[in-house]
């Protein structure tokens, strides 16, 4: 799915009035894992919610596929849309509705006309994508640790098997093992299941580790896009409250004051692998 806002701007209304974004032109293609970054308040919840028409832009408008996300325009079929935009909001589990994990999988599925005798089947499906097997069918949702439930939450979102999986937030309150889990997680999703990421964090470590494009939000507006490492390197990322990752910090480092020119790399491993090399 190709979506694309059109000068895009989203006003709140209550309980204040607030312009959140402000003339938003975007492509999130397909099949990539597109990082959104920026300071807190800068617009990140607001932008994914305008995709899967939680919210309808105030000026302009979002198309997706042959669906137009518009004021005053009803969107026919928006279930349609809807199942193909699997949106995982901040702290998930905290909105667990059921007891046993099967049924809060089950829960999401309901509104998508998905057959009787396919929901099993879909419950096993999703757990087992997110790398959890059938005995936590049963298991009860409240005590699981907080890596599982977040990826119970996952599941429930894969279980109507969304072309595009939305993040937001996705290793908040995570311990470092969870974390790596669920980064193993988001690029099998990319690629073993063709999935279109959308990932919202504040953690440029992450972004820079596994996002192909990186959009960057200040103050309800793009100020930065590009390729990750065109966004990363740039200097301005200060100027919207964020540093540069660790590894390109690093780079960069070396090459000033070593005068040692290492290519950028992705993964700390590869890197060190490349300075040993040189050394
Ligand atoms: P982020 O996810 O980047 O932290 P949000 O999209 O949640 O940012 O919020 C963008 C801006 O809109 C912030 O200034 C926030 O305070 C404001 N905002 C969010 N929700 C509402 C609301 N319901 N009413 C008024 N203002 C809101
Ligand atoms: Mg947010």
């Amino acid at each position: 799915m190709e979506i694309k806002f059109n000068n895009v701007s989203y006003t709140y209304n209550s309980p204040i009035k607030k312009k959140a974004l402000t003339n938003i032109n975007i492509e999130i293609r397909q099949g990539r894992i597109n990082g959104i970054i920026g300071r807190s308040g800068s617009g990140k919840t607001t932008l994914i919610e305008l995709i899967n028409a939680l919210l309808i832009p105030t000026v302009g408008n979002i198309k997706i596929d042959d669906f137009v996300i518009e004021k005053n325009k009803k969107i026919a079929h928006i279930n349609n849309l809807r199942v193909n935009i699997g949106l995982v909001f901040q702290l998930p589990e905290e909105q667990f509705f059921n007891i046993r994990v099967k049924d809060e999988i089950k829960f999401g599925m309901k509104y998508f006309n998905i057959k009787p005798n396919e929901i099993d089947k879909r419950c096993s499906d999703a757990l087992k994508m997110v790398g959890l097997d059938d005995s936590y069918l049963n298991k009860e949702t409240f005590k699981l640790s907080s890596g599982e439930m977040r990826k119970v939450a996952i599941a429930s979102i894969l279980a109507f098997n969304p072309k595009v999986v939305i993040l937001d937030e996705p290793t908040i309150g995570l311990d470092s093992n969870s974390k790596k889990n669920l980064i193993y997680l988001i690029r099998l999703l990319k690629t073993k299941y063709n999935k279109t990421i959308i990932l919202i964090t504040h953690d440029v470590d992450l972004l820079h580790q596994i996002s192909d494009h990186v959009f960057v939000l200040d103050n309800g507006k793009i100020v930065l896009e590009g390729d990750k490492y065109q966004v990363f390197t740039d200097d301005r990322l200060y100027h919207y409250g964020l540093e540069p990752p660790k590894i390109i910090e690093f780079e960069k480092l070396v090459q000033k004051n070593k005068n040692i020119k290492i290519g950028y790399r992705d993964e700390i491993n590869d890197l060190i692998k490349d300075i040993y090399r040189n050394a």
